[in-house]
């Protein structure tokens, strides 16, 4: 990356000038990775795209000798030919509606004044010092916050449970193990924004009656993990966690537990055994973690981007938050844009958008001017959906009636060239290797699957496979212990309801 350089030539730049009251901060993401590395010139605004190191000086002259408004330079990695003065109304940005990612790109994330001049530890201190616990809750419950891991389960409902259920040491635990190929929500969160996991964790805390935060994050995220831990420092340092929060007897503290990359560990059981130190594998709920989870204890395990809805809720109001969304579905959700895609990159839309909108406004269509067929939303074990599907409103609810998932925002864009029955096998493949391998239906049921799918791959299938394919998917789905084999089957499915036609092609052409 020529990001270090970039920095280096716009130092420079400023210093053969003389100019020493302008800043240049390395941010966290912008979200437009197709156009990166890009810098953002504050206040004027303007944004410039595909940058390289030799634009410093063009930048600088534009920008700092042109206006001498010009606080600080912001910028992410990979910036240009031209700035785009009002970014916002960029196709990318134009339908986007960035709160939870208000701070990525905006702040420095290794300074935590800088979180403190964008409303930083307001909403803490307003949940802890002003309002009660039940209050606090009810206002999570009033606002219909679901869980952005995957699950969609009733934030609030949750931190209920667990405020209820009376114990010597509960814990929240804040779900940073993104296992998905091709997520990376959490991890831009965790380095563009820290401070806000760990207020939302607190705040968190705070409601439960919980003095320990963990957060159980990948250890293959190092500036994520880097940054979080600056941040938990600092937050230390100006007495933002510790005891005697804002004045009152309220104590919060945060641990980060590293996780080795295994996707089963992102169920919320397994991943409190890989807390403890045991075999990361699920086990059956009831008991659910809100009622004995880490070391017995009751346990909240929430995702990253949840987390970040807290405070925003908590400062903004449960009217602001349900202003954006659906009924059932309120809020926004931020989705990892790949594949196939023009625009390829993090982005935060308001729920209810259409997968159309998403695709072909903010993603700007297919590349290549290729035709779109299909999107896989959720992840591995997420459904395809096909061109009929392009209306959908995305809502945890719409997805789900489409055989697809809304999961942790995983969003894969394919063309007329991508097979869909190898897509099937592909994706099966990585949850197959994911297994831990503790039930049946899930180990031997999704080896068998694959097996029927690789022989029809390899024009060895007939036509009575895809009827085995059919029932054994449903067996599966019925009959595995967590949620990585109840959703391992999604694709096949998916695709044999979706493209029925291209599995008939593979077993009728081979025959
Ligand atoms: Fe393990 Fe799969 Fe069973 Fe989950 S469904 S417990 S991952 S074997």
């Amino acid at each position: 990356s020529k990001s270090r350089e970039i920095k280096e030539n716009l130092e420079k730049e400023l210093k053969n000038r003389n100019i020493d009251d302008v800043e240049v901060v390395l941010t966290g993401c912008f979200g437009f990775c197709e156009k990166g590395p890009i810098v953002k010139v504050v206040p004027a605004n303007n944004f410039y795209i595909e940058v390289k190191p030799e634009d410093a000086k063009d930048i600088i002259e534009i920008d700092i000798i042109d206006n001498k408004k010009v606080e600080r330079i912001l910028y992410k990695d990979p910036v240009s030919q031209k700035a785009v003065t009002d970014y916002k109304k960029m196709n990318f940005y134009q339908k986007q509606e960035r709160r939870v990612l208000k701070n990525c790109g905006a702040i420095d994330p290794e300074n935590i004044d800088d979180f403190l001049k964008n409303d930083g530890y307001k909403a803490s201190k307003k949940a802890i010092s002003e309002m009660t616990r039940e209050f606090v809750i009810k206002n999570i419950i009033d606002s219909g916050l679901r869980g952005r891991g995957g699950g969609g389960f009733p934030t609030g409902i949750k931190w209920e449970i667990a405020s209820k259920n009376h114990a010597e040491q509960k814990y929240i635990v804040c779900n940073a193990d993104e296992g998905d190929p091709g997520a990376f929500m959490d991890r831009s969160i965790l380095e563009g924004d820290p401070h806000s996991v760990i207020e939302g964790m607190m705040i968190a805390g705070y409601a439960i009656g919980a003095t320990k935060g963990l957060v159980y994050i990948r250890a293959e995220y190092p500036l994520a993990i880097e940054r979080l831990e600056k941040a938990i420092e600092s937050a230390r340092e100006r007495g933002y966690l510790g005891k005697n929060l804002f004045g009152t007897d309220f104590e919060f503290d945060i641990e980060i537990k590293f996780g080795a990359g295994a996707f089963v560990c992102g169920e919320e059981t397994a991943l409190i055994h890989s807390m403890e130190g045991k075999r990361g594998e699920p086990t059956s709920k009831p008991p659910y973690p809100a009622e004995k989870g880490f070391w017995d204890m009751p346990t909240v395990v929430n995702n990253v981007e949840t987390l970040v809805n807290v405070p925003r809720i908590i400062l903004n109001g449960v009217e602001w938050f349900r202003e954006v969304g659906t009924e059932k579905s309120p809020g926004t959700k931020v989705f990892a844009l790949s594949g196939k895609i023009n625009n390829v990159g993090l982005v935060e839309v308001p729920m209810g958008i259409s997968l159309r909108e998403i695709i072909f406004e903010i993603g700007e269509g297919i590349k290549d001017n290729k035709k779109f067929k299909a999107v896989q939303t959720g992840g591995p074990s997420g459904g395809c959906l096909n061109e009929e599907d392009l209306d959908t409103p995305i809502d945890f609810d719409s997805l789900a009636s489409k055989g697809a998932i809304m999961g942790s925002g995983g969003m894969v864009v394919m063309d007329e060239d991508d097979c869909m029955v190898s897509v099937a096998k592909f994706f099966l493949e990585f949850t197959l290797d994911e297994s831990c391998g503790k039930c049946t239906p899930c180990r031997i049921g999704n080896t068998r699957l694959y097996e029927i799918l690789d022989r029809i791959t390899k024009g060895k299938g007939k036509l009575e496979d895809l009827a085995l394919l059919k029932e054994l998917s449903e067996c599966i789905k019925a009959t595995s212990l967590c949620g990585l084999g109840q959703t391992s089957a999604n694709p096949v499915l998916s695709t044999l309801n979706k493209f029925y036609n291209e599995y008939i092609d593979h077993v009728v052409e081979k025959r």
